[in-house]
């Protein structure tokens, strides 16, 4: 009875298994279509100084539009990217759009924006990397100045890979910012040898930050120590003003969430910008 119950449990398992490399299939190779037949696309969500309230610049994020399943989330794709390392074609195709968006609100006078790009570890990994950047920056002509890559602090698993790559990004004028900043497993004692310009403060923080003691002692502790070392700090997710007030308080000087906007297609950025008298020219 036992025997034939490990059996059974056995063969349900590996069906499991099977099923799961056939859906990783089925979606990579639908990944790999989409790339070809564009149907990625990108949307922005504006950053803020959030005691001027001037725009300052915004995050590209990405999402699928599948012919049959509509519009698809990145968290339901990128880890797949990542592993299948179609993040590599994906990752170039998203810095190219972002870059060359980003140029051409510049030229229609939407003043000088910073746009930030998420890139996964394994792009950092990836020995091409640099090459790619600067193929694309000198493609688009877009000044390194104003692009910023957002990298998670899962760099901290091979940092002696990664520092000398980040070195390199900066060395081109690009600038560095730790997503979700506080989350992960970085070791305080290296954030000051690290070669990056910004901590994201990470939304889990800033969700109870006006009423919850810990979350703000948190964040005091990050604006602090970004302080300290010259860094800058923006913090995500803010949803309510009651947030924004506690964050002000605080010191924090940017911040990002669906209080001042979701992230919006090309046109309604446009639109929101137009709206809002932030364009100059
Ligand atoms: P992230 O970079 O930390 O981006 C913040 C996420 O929070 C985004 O979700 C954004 O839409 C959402 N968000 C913004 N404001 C608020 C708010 O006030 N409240 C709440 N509840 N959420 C808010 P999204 O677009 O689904 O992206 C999820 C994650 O997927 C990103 O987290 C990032 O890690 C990854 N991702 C997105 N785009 C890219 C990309 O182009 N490349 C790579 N490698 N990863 C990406
Ligand atoms: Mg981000
Ligand atoms: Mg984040
Ligand atoms: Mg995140």
């Amino acid at each position: 009875q036992v025997k034939q119950n490990s059996k059974n449990n056995y063969a349900v398992y590996n069906k499991k298994l099977e099923n799961m490399s056939l859906e990783r299939r089925i979606i990579e190779n639908a990944m790999r279509k989409g790339l070809n037949e564009h149907q990625f696309f990108l949307e922005y969500q504006p950053k803020f100084n959030i005691h001027s309230d001037e725009i300052v610049g915004m995050e590209a994020l990405v999402r699928w539009n599948h012919p049959d399943l509509g519009t698809i989330p990145p968290g339901k794709f990128i880890s797949l990217a990542e592993e299948t390392g179609l993040i590599i074609p994906l990752g170039e195709w998203i810095l190219n759009e972002s870059c060359k968006q980003a140029k051409e609100w510049q030229e229609k006078g939407f003043g000088q924006l910073i746009v930030s790009v998420n890139v996964s570890v394994r792009q950092l990994q990836d020995p091409k990397f640099v090459q790619q950047v600067e193929r694309v920056l000198k493609e688009t002509g877009f000044n390194p100045k104003l692009l910023e890559l957002e990298v998670t602090e899962s760099i901290f698993a091979d940092l002696n890979c990664i520092t000398p790559i980040l070195k390199r990004l900066r060395s081109l004028g690009i600038h560095i910012s730790v997503d979700d900043f506080g989350t992960g497993y970085s070791s305080l004692s290296y954030i000051k040898h690290l070669p990056i310009d910004t901590l994201k403060v990470d939304a889990s923080f800033v969700k109870d930050i006006h009423k919850n003691e810990e979350s703000k002692a948190i964040v005091r502790a990050i604006i602090n120590l970004a302080e300290t070392i010259g860094l800058k700090v923006i913090a995500e997710g803010i949803e309510i003003e009651e947030q924004v007030r506690a964050l002000r308080n605080d010191g924090c000087i940017f911040g990002q969430g669906y209080f001042y906007s979701r992230p919006l297609r090309k046109e309604a950025f446009e639109e929101y910008i137009r709206s809002k008298g932030f364009i100059t020219s």
